[in-house]
């Protein structure tokens, strides 16, 4: 039982750590290429509007177009990195739809239902322009709980 309570606590301490960097992350200490700027900027609105502490997303060392046949996006956790597909650059929903997703893993989300869903391409636009508000309520519910020490 003891040993049960320990592991307890290590979990709860090391998740808290995840999401209370040392130092404040500011946003001057993120790159980000121009065109992404406004998706990035969204979210944040997005995040005061649901109560979500966004902080973490400043700690983030680059945002950045990469080039890719097969990947939309992608997230280094160690190197702070998210890569966007450039051929997203011409779909903006897709773009908002792919940097809301990699940020999802950068607060620590795995994959699931809606924006977390693992694969967007092209045939998934229509759906996700009618339900965005839908589809972002359900996602900032997602990250607030593992805020909040949930899973
Ligand atoms: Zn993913």
């Amino acid at each position: 039982m003891k040993s049960l309570f320990i592991v307890l606590a290590f979990l709860v301490i090391t998740s808290a750590s995840f999401f209370k960097p040392s130092h404040k992350c500011t946003k001057s200490e993120l790159r980000m290429s121009a065109d992404i700027v406004t998706y990035f900027d969204s979210f944040i609105a997005d995040s005061k509007k649901y109560n979500f502490e966004y902080d973490h997303a400043y700690c983030l060392d680059w945002i950045k177009f990469g080039h890719s046949h097969k990947i939309q996006g992608i997230t280094d956790l160690c190197d702070g990195t998210i890569q966007i597909n450039d051929r997203l650059a011409k779909d903006s929903i897709g773009m908002k739809f792919v940097i809301y997703h990699e940020l999802g893993h950068w607060f620590g989300l795995n994959h699931s239902t809606g924006i977390m869903k693992e694969n967007y391409n092209e045939s998934d636009t229509e759906l996700v322009k009618e339900n965005w508000d839908k589809l972002v309520k359900n996602y900032f519910n997602k990250l607030k709980s593992i805020q909040n020490g949930g899973v």
